[in-house]
């Protein structure tokens, strides 16, 4: 994994030559008509497979930020999604709230679960969105020392609650060139660290497909963050919380 390493060391240098802006992406600043979609707390059998064949429906990569504790539960599963042509980010070793973590085993913590899914999925993951959105500075800072970029986002498809299909597609399809979309391929639970409560019923495949749909309406493409990212300028904004 020498190449990985190289691109972590490198990463970290870029960091400290241009000085990191304090923040988290938000969206990116781009022309391409191109919006990013992403899907947490997978993988998981069954509603990955079916997010991945709407995809692959619709022409669509997506970035999929996703749970250690699901990852070892599916390895198998994790390569296919890297082998469909999605990316591959980290949402944690487990769902738990960082900022209610002790704070000097976050740095460790970070850059332990970035190794691991590197080796898992055999590719660099460069973006890491903290569980709930939950970060403050230490865990800012903790992220970027570990080599990654933290990732919130903007529109949701509102798929972690219940409420109608009609309104999840109303939320999902406000985005414009640029926006991160935020979508769900599991549900963290205890096997996780944390009780949020039961999951909602949906199918996540024809969800998914209809979210493809409105946006090819409006003339928009979805995509991974990478591949986002790299038609424009990454837009961040401090947001923390304690
Ligand atoms: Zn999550």
């Amino acid at each position: 994994m020498s190449a990985l390493h190289r691109l972590r060391n490198g990463a970290v240098t870029a960091v400290r030559r241009v000085g990191a802006p304090v923040g988290s992406v938000m969206r990116v600043r781009t022309d391409a008509p191109l919006v990013a979609l992403t899907f947490d707390d997978g993988p998981v059998d069954g509603d990955t497979q079916k997010v991945l064949a709407a995809l692959g429906d619709a022409g669509a990569t997506a970035t999929f930020f996703v749970l250690l504790t699901r990852v070892r539960r599916a390895p198998a599963l994790l390569r296919d999604v890297v082998a469909a042509g999605h990316e591959i980010a980290l949402h944690g070793p487990d769902h738990r709230r960082l900022t209610t973590l002790p704070p000097d085993s976050v740095r460790s913590r970070m850059r332990d679960s970035r190794s691991e899914l590197e080796d898992a999925a055999g590719v660099p993951v460069r973006w890491f969105r903290p569980p709930y959105g939950a970060q403050n500075m230490r865990i800012w800072r903790a992220t970027r020392a570990a080599g990654m970029t933290p990732v919130l986002w903007g529109p949701t498809l509102a798929d972690w609650r219940t409420t109608s299909t009609e309104e999840r597609l109303r939320l999902a399809v406000q985005g414009e060139r640029g926006a991160i979309i935020l979508g769900h391929d599991g549900f963290a639970d205890a096997v996780d660290g944390v009780d949020d409560g039961p999951a909602p019923e949906l199918d996540k495949g024809r969800l998914v497909s209809a979210v493809a749909a409105g946006y090819a309406d409006k003339g928009l493409s979805l995509r991974s963050l990478g591949g986002v990212a790299a038609s424009g300028r990454l837009v961040r904004e401090a947001r923390f919380t304690h």
